[in-house]
């Protein structure tokens, strides 16, 4: 079992003293030492198995060779120029790559950015842009991230907006399809076609801008009836497409890109988190004439496209690719889903198994009638894993992320997941008292 010592507890209120508490989303007292592959260690020595992966960040498995040769042979050089002033070939380097992989079979353009709020942002501008129109549609329940800009297109839930004051103008939400909850496709379409018809014409539309699975709101995966009539649609209005691929991208999905999945290539894609292998970097990547039509350059200038980053980005890529990692993000994912769907079983608590790839989510709902998502039992079993060395976390109340780095063995998988079903089984047995998860905040 866990076990911490004054040393964590210092550092922990340290910590809470001195950060701003909206930074964080407290599961438990670990604090990282070091890691390797798809293992943790905390300070104090105790080990964990990672199913979090850093949020979808680590997709290489921590601190992997390649990425850190690359990084160390780039940081005995140089750590930053400027590229907007400077060129340099890391940059250079990791644009030709981004071209390459990402869906579309058309001359593209890069930018990079400091983060995935930030990217978001820059393809909301670059859809104005190009289009000349105002318009943006998202959906509920989507998460782009924290800026001003990204925050106006996340339908993530009004907490985020309160005290915020008027954000951009000029964005719509409809209804994104979850086939657990009972959201259907064409009710979802059919809302599409209202808010052109009934509120906003099409043409004042500059784009669609969705994840196309969702991450944060806990894993839905629409149909590909959903994406057929949503890209008819846009191509018929001449509406941009703008995939944000910030949690789905690098292989996460099983698929390089999770526009892959449905067969879409986007006019924007939206990259982040994975990109780098945990370094700062972000970018998006879109249609050359789009990306060309700012008006200024300083549009999206900015301090971003950190030689280290972008050399830690062309390493990670090269991984993917060489380690196989996307068929192996497919079998280990498989088998994860066929265990949690196993525990289904013996686990009454276990709503809904569904996923893609190494983006698992688990639904833990009070009742299988009902669909009631079960906040409490959730944190509990998340708190259970971290005493028994699993790093797990959950989003939107009530859905376990399995995300682990797509480097992880089956062996690993196999262990981590019967710390898993131990801990469901311990909660069950009330074993992990309510005081256990007072700290627990999650998403
Ligand atoms: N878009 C999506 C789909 C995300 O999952 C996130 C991060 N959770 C963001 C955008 C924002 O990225 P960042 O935190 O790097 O600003």
């Amino acid at each position: 079992m866990t076990e911490i010592t004054e040393n964590t507890r210092r550092i922990i209120e340290k910590e809470d003293r001195l950060l701003s508490y909206t930074t964080r989303v407290p599961y438990y007292p670990l604090v990282v030492d070091r890691a390797k592959g798809s293992h943790v260690w905390d300070v104090e020595g105790n080990e964990f198995i990672d199913l979090l992966a850093s949020a979808a960040v680590i997709n290489v498995g921590h601190n992997h060779e390649k990425v850190l040769e690359a990084v160390h042979e780039q940081v005995d050089r140089f750590i930053h120029y400027t590229p907007a002033y400077m060129y340099h070939v890391p940059h250079t380097k990791l644009a030709e790559k981004l071209v390459e992989i990402t869906p579309g079979d058309f001359e593209k353009r890069v930018a990079f950015a400091l983060s995935g709020s930030a990217s978001v942002d820059g393809a909301i501008k670059a859809a104005r842009s190009y289009t000349g129109r105002n318009h943006i549609v998202s959906f509920y329940h989507s998460y782009h991230g924290t800026t001003i800009g990204s925050l106006s297109v996340s339908g993530y839930g009004s907490d985020m907006r309160k005290g915020m004051g008027s954000l951009v103008p000029d964005v719509h939400f409809i209804p994104f399809p979850d086939s657990y909850r009972g959201k259907r496709t064409e009710e979802c379409l059919e809302s599409f076609r209202e808010l052109i018809t009934m509120i906003v014409p099409a043409e004042s539309i500059a784009a669609v801008i969705y994840e196309p699975i969702q991450g944060d709101a806990g894993i839905l995966i629409p149909e590909q009836a959903f994406y057929i009539e949503v890209e008819k649609i846009c191509r018929e209005n001449g509406i941009l497409l703008i995939a944000d691929e910030v949690h789905t991208g690098f292989g996460r999905t099983g698929a390089m890109f999770a526009s892959e999945l449905f067969h879409i290539d986007p006019d924007i894609i939206v990259l982040g988190k994975a990109i780098a292998a945990g370094m700062p970097l972000s970018a998006i990547v879109g249609r050359k004439e789009i990306m060309e039509a700012w008006h200024t350059p300083v549009h999206f200038f900015n301090t971003a496209g950190n030689p280290v980053s972008c050399a830690a980005a062309t390493a990670s890529i090269e991984v993917i690719e060489e380690e196989h990692l996307l068929e192996n993000a497919v079998t280990v994912g498989n088998y994860m889903m066929e265990r949690f769907k196993d525990m289904m079983t013996r686990h009454e608590c276990i709503g809904d198994v569904r996923g893609s790839g190494l983006m698992i989510g688990v639904d833990i709902v009070k009742n299988r009638e009902s669909k009631e998502r079960d906040v409490q039992t959730t944190a509990k079993i998340c708190y259970r894993c971290w005493e028994k060395g699993v790093i797990l976390a959950f989003f939107s109340g009530c859905v376990l992320r399995v995300e682990p780095p797509l480097t992880m063995t089956m062996e690993e998988a196999k262990d981590a997941l019967d710390i898993v079903e131990a801990s469901i089984t311990d909660v069950e047995n009330g074993l992990v008292p309510d005081s256990a998860v007072d700290q627990v905040r999650g998403l």
